[in-house]
């Protein structure tokens, strides 16, 4: 059987990175990116691209843990790497406060992070409007340079990149045998998923260099994020909300709830606005499904729904759905020994 030609639709963090671990999987395989944008175009770059994970309804806490732990444990060897410049990835220290006692005293990710442990009380000095809070290091992606690093590595494995619309699987059907759907909010009108929804999310990235530690308040709304170029000030969720147009009024309201963290960021410059949709579902569609038109197949592998996660999941789903990616062309060679006889 000829080399198995693959197409991976999405070049968001989730797109890229599934595209990288089925080109290291596979390297039989011709392999192509097929995105309508590219970054800095899309939600992935709009992200803080901060390592704390968000917790799914609808899939197992053990399963969410292992994709975490896989992300972690990949992204702290480029981070300890001459890599991690380019690759925009970094550790990052610092607090997340709370007001009342938190239900939960260690969130599920807490032995994977760095020296996770209650703040001292001279460390909650610092947030006089707070009376807990946990101190931890974790890692930052920052992006468009993710994303880019992402691609350089694609490139380099000989991987074609197309800036392409498709407006539903199927037409990719005449070109490649296994189509991989990582479009992000986009799947939700490239293949009617209906319970995939936005998130929408408004940040400021600001020029504060001094802000070296992240905060985060615990219910994880209002936030500092400092990167490598600028700092993210959050933010909002607004479910259902499809609008891709700041708000002048948030604007003002992130920019307050964050001054009250951290009072030094008065005196942040060069405030640019963003917004995204985070593309959200009850858990992460990774699944297989088999297309079929007039006796013709296409194989679909679907990796998509990240929500609020996708930076503190990426690679661990993306490994997952390399192996799916596996299971089609195990079928392909299946099909065509039968074919033969
Ligand atoms: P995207 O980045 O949206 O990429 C989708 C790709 O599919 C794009 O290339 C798009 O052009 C393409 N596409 C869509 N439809 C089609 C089509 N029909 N044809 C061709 N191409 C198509 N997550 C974290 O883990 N940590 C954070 O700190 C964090 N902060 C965030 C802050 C904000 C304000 C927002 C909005 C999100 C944040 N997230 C964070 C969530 C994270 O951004 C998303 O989970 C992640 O970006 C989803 O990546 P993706 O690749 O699935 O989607």
């Amino acid at each position: 059987m000829a080399a198995p030609k693959v197409a991976v639709v999405g070049a968001g963090v989730v797109g890229l990175s599934t595209a990288l671990c089925v080109v290291e999987t596979f390297p039989a395989c011709s392999l192509a990116v097929v995105a309508e944008q590219f970054t800095p175009d899309t939600t992935s770059d709009v992200a803080a691209g901060m390592l704390i994970p968000h917790t799914t309804p609808g899939t197992p806490i053990h399963v969410q843990k292992q994709w975490f732990k896989e992300t972690f444990t990949y992204l702290f060897a480029i981070s300890n790497s001459v890599e991690a410049a380019e690759a925009g990835t970094h550790f990052v220290s610092g607090w997340q406060v709370f007001k009342s006692t938190p239900k939960e005293e260690s969130p599920f990710w807490s032995d994977v992070v760095l020296g996770f442990r209650p703040m001292s009380e001279a460390e909650l000095q610092k947030f006089p409007q707070h009376s807990c809070g946990q101190a931890f290091t974790t890692l930052k992606c920052d992006c468009p340079p993710y994303l880019l690093w992402l691609e350089k590595r694609l490139k380099a494995k000989g991987v074609q990149m197309y800036t392409r619309k498709v407006a539903n699987l199927w037409e990719l059907h005449s070109e490649y045998n296994i189509v991989v759907n990582c479009a992000g909010i986009g799947a939700h009108q490239l293949v009617g998923d209906q319970k995939l929804f936005p998130v929408r999310g408004q940040v400021l990235k600001v020029h504060a260099p001094w802000v070296k530690n992240f905060i985060r308040d615990g219910d994880g709304l209002t936030y500092i994020y400092p990167g490598i170029h600028s700092v993210t000030l959050g933010g909002t969720r607004e479910k259902e909300s499809w609008s891709l147009s700041p708000n002048p009024n948030t604007t003002k309201d992130i920019f307050d709830r964050c001054c009250a963290l951290e009072p030094s960021l008065q005196r942040a410059q060069d405030i640019k606005v963003k917004v995204g949709l985070r593309p959200s579902r009850a858990c992460v569609r990774l699944q297989r499904e088999i297309l079929s038109q007039g006796g013709a197949k296409l194989l679909v592998v679907h990796n998509y729904g990240h929500g609020s996660g996708g930076f503190s999941m990426h690679r661990g789903t993306a490994k997952e759905a390399a192996h799916l990616v596996g299971e089609c062309i195990a079928a392909l060679q299946d099909f065509s020994s039968r074919a033969k006889l």
